[in-house]
């Protein structure tokens, strides 16, 4: 391993965007100042403008809204529909493929107001569509699309969603009921009787083509979703003999999100084709095929198979289902269908940032050591100082698994009451000196040896963050989901030190411990020192697309017997949330604010009364002015205190 800290002298800017991987993951959106902040980067016909992150989150701090804060930046939205608007055009006119192309963003991803508005209002240029999976995304996605505008529902749907969804036909838009299980479309054949509408109906089809990646359970013969063969062909059936094939338009899949490889969407792609093809044949007027989820976010930046990136751009991604679809439908001579694709991830990842400031660091540093060991001192202790006067020359694996034992075997000593808790102290001073040393001689090296490689993190500091994993990263802890990490200023300046992050939590989870580098990942993230006065904020980036409303949002069906663990872990609550648009002459304007959670607010959440709590608390202030503890001055500052703190942000404010 080569040393990533080279002397302070050199360091550039240049050397922060290489080490922190900017250029690789920011896909263009994100990029540094030459005083060494990270800005975004926002194109305009012909020339493209950068706004530094500390000057908006300096924006939003006049506006009242403390760190931590949520900033999506509109412009990258929007640049990310575009593009995957204009590729699938350019996919399809390249090909000469004779169907349309036709977006959806499926409102699980990011459930937010501004952001379904956003996407509405600036993907109505392409009849970008939604897709709900509960009656509370209907409604809200009914409220938001245009009433011509393109409508897939999935997951379970009862009479009640069925109503609503016929009504909205009636009104112009196109909304399809995607059946999963065979019992939904009695009740849908029913409901349209009783209406007087006629449904539009796609069925969901397991695809049983192997998708790799971190989320493949939705894909395969025991995905919980969409129909078997068998069950296709039942509900195929049961239509043709009601005289309503005619309904049928929409053939559906899901492989599954963060696909890595273009091979596996081959294969699913070209096994979606078949089936569409053989309904085809046999007479279902189809006419649309829905693709679903599954386009990756490049979170490494590497176009790599491992399981946060992927092997493809998007422009591979475009023609690989395009051709794919046309190679087969030209087998049997059919026309080719309109193609939608459900891309959520891909969509949204890269319009938010989260930023959070530092508010200490606990460094793992030997203090001060003696010119000599004291003369009393245990045989072991004797042992470690040797050890640590010869830790620039000795061997590298062996010289530190002794300090190792030394160490272990003192503390046991300690406990039998052998070793003085001075003697301990000095032993474990004298192993972290060591240990740093050792850990000098590896930077210099170009290979780590494997029993070693451990030793930096164990060496990490620990930074602690004002935020809550649990709260703004949930997917870090759910299902290992990495994020891209790094300070957002001081870039023209060498982060010497090596750091994990801890959240506000009181629980282990709660923290930060993998990190995306270039090149790789790595278990601690370069930082550098506080300086005094001088606030360290830390930028997440590409964490749009999952972490806003997971935990106990899910679809947006709301509490039933789940408490509010999950996203209210140690009762921090929501962040604020500030939306800017980045104008063309390097301006930006403040479109939206969002206050988050107050102490209050979070817990009358969880069922207790603000006022009352406010009432009891005067209580015993009262008593102890009654018991002349304190005077009447100073329960009004004391009472006025506390309903400050009722008001106040959840987070840390110094
Ligand atoms: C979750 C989901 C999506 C979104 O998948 P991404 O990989 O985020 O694009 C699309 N369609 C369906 C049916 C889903 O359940």
């Amino acid at each position: 391993m080569t040393s990533d800290n080279p002397p302070q002298t050199a360091w550039t800017t240049e050397d922060s965007a290489a080490l922190y991987g900017v250029h690789q993951w920011g896909g263009g959106n994100f990029s540094m100042s030459p005083e060494g902040e990270v800005t975004v980067k926002v194109n305009f016909d012909g020339h493209s403008v950068e706004v530094p992150l500390p000057e908006m989150v300096k924006g939003a701090q006049q506006r009242g809204h403390a760190l931590p804060l949520l900033l999506r930046i509109e412009n990258l939205l929007d640049a990310r529909i575009t593009l995957l608007n204009e590729s699938f055009r350019t996919a399809i006119r390249e090909a000469g493929y004779r169907g349309r192309y036709q977006g959806i963003f499926p409102v699980k991803v990011n459930q937010q107001a501004q952001v379904i508005e956003e996407i509405t209002q600036f993907g109505a240029r392409y009849n970008h569509g939604l897709e709900a999976g509960s009656k509370a995304e209907l409604l809200l996605a009914l409220a938001k699309l245009p009433e011509d505008g393109l409508l897939i529902c999935n997951g379970y749907k009862d009479r009640e969603f069925i109503d609503l969804g016929l009504w909205a036909g009636k009104l112009g838009y196109r909304c399809f009921f995607v059946i999963e299980t065979p019992h939904e479309l009695p009740l849908i054949l029913e409901r349209s009787r009783s209406i007087g509408v006629q449904p539009l109906i796609g069925l969901r089809i397991k695809v049983s083509a192997k998708v790799g990646g971190l989320w493949t359970e939705t894909s395969g013969d025991r995905s919980s979703f969409g129909l078997s063969t068998a069950q296709l062909v039942e509900v195929v059936d049961a239509l043709r003999a009601e005289g309503m094939l005619d309904c049928l338009q929409l053939l559906h899949c899901h492989l599954g999100s963060q696909i890595p490889a273009i091979e596996d969407i081959h294969a699913g792609v070209k096994e979606a084709s078949r089936f569409y093809a053989d309904l085809r044949k046999e007479g279902v007027p189809l006419n649309y095929l829905d693709l679903g989820g599954g386009l990756a976010v490049d979170y490494i930046g590497n176009q790599s198979l491992h399981s946060h990136s992927r092997n493809y751009s998007l422009a591979d991604y475009c023609n690989c289902i395009v051709t794919t679809i046309q190679a087969t439908l030209a087998e049997e001579q059919l026309p080719e269908p309109d193609i939608i694709t459900e891309s959520g991830r891909a969509t949204v990842a890269h319009t938010s940032v989260l930023l959070f400031n530092i508010l200490d660091v606990m460094c793992f540093e030997p203090q001060q050591l003696p010119a000599d060991c004291p003369a009393d001192s245990h045989p072991l202790v004797l042992r470690q100082f040797q050890l640590y006067r010869s830790a620039t020359d000795f061997e590298l694996v062996s010289g530190y698994h002794e300090a190792l034992q030394n160490r272990d075997q003192l503390r046991q000593l300690f406990r039998d009451g052998v070793v003085s808790l001075r003697q301990r102290s000095l032993a474990e001073n004298l192993f972290l000196a060591i240990a740093r040393q050792v850990q000098q001689r590896l930077d210099q090296l170009s290979a780590c040896p494997s029993e070693l490689k451990e030793l930096r993190q164990n060496l990490a500091d620990i930074y602690y963050g004002n935020f809550s994993v649990f709260q703004s990263l949930p997917d870090t802890w759910a299902i290992g989901q990495v994020f891209p990490v790094m300070p957002i200023q001081r870039l023209q300046e060498n982060p010497q030190r090596e750091g994990i992050i801890a959240d506000l939590t009181c629980d282990c989870d709660g923290k930060l411990d993998r990190f995306i580098l270039a090149g790789g990942e790595r278990n601690s993230l370069p930082l550098h020192p506080l300086q005094a006065g001088e606030e360290y904020i830390l930028g997440v980036f590409l964490m749009g697309a999952y972490q806003e409303t997971l935990g106990d949002l899910h679809n947006l069906f709301g509490d039933a017997y789940q408490e509010t663990l999950g996203d209210l872990h140690n009762l921090f609550g929501d962040t604020h949330v500030v939306s800017v648009r980045i104008n063309e002459n390097g301006s930006f304007d403040v479109l939206k604010e969002l206050s988050g959670d107050s102490v209050g607010e979070v817990l009358s959440m969880v069922e207790y009364d603000p006022q009352a709590l406010a009432a009891g608390f005067r209580d015993k202030a009262e008593k102890a002015v009654r018991d002349g503890r304190i005077d009447l001055a100073e329960r009004q500052k004391i009472l006025a205190e506390f309903n400050a703190r009722l008001q106040s942000y959840t987070y840390f404010g110094g």
